[in-house]
């Protein structure tokens, strides 16, 4: 299964039950700034962003006119582990080898319940 041309439409290498999955090394946690204590934890003496849902808690699984948008709040500032893992690599194929039919079920579920909150708001 190819890929996307844009990661947006994917966004299954942010999901994980694992709280252990994406590293926050030292440099990751400084260029994360003012959101680290938020978006990570220590779990022995190794830090590491938290899960939620079952994705990243980074990830925000927006109702895009296409379908969900799998947004990264800190894209600039994420970890080393994601700017590490390219889009169309072997990993990545991988990730969506295993994951993908796990994260359109969730994200068909966020994107209902996206669409219920801006339906509401209107
Ligand atoms: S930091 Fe961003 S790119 Fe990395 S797993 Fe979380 S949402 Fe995905
Ligand atoms: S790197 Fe691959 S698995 Fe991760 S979001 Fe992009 S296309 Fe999906």
């Amino acid at each position: 299964m190819n890929p996307p041309a844009d990661c947006r439409h994917c966004g299954v290498c942010c999901f994980s039950n694992s709280p252990t999955y994406v590293r926050v090394t030292g440099e990751d946690w400084t260029r994360l700034g003012d959101d680290a204590p938020g978006l990570a934890q220590f779990i022995g003496h190794r830090a590491y962003l938290r899960m939620s849902e079952g994705h990243c808690a980074a990830l925000e699984i927006r109702n895009g006119p296409a379908g969900p948008d799998f947004f990264c709040t800190v894209y600039d500032r994420r970890p080393q582990v994601c700017r590490d893992l390219e889009r169309g690599s072997p990993e990545c194929f991988g990730e969506r080898d295993t994951k993908a039919a796990a994260v359109a079920v969730a994200a068909a579920v966020a994107a209902a319940v996206a669409a219920a909150v801006a339906a509401r708001a209107e």
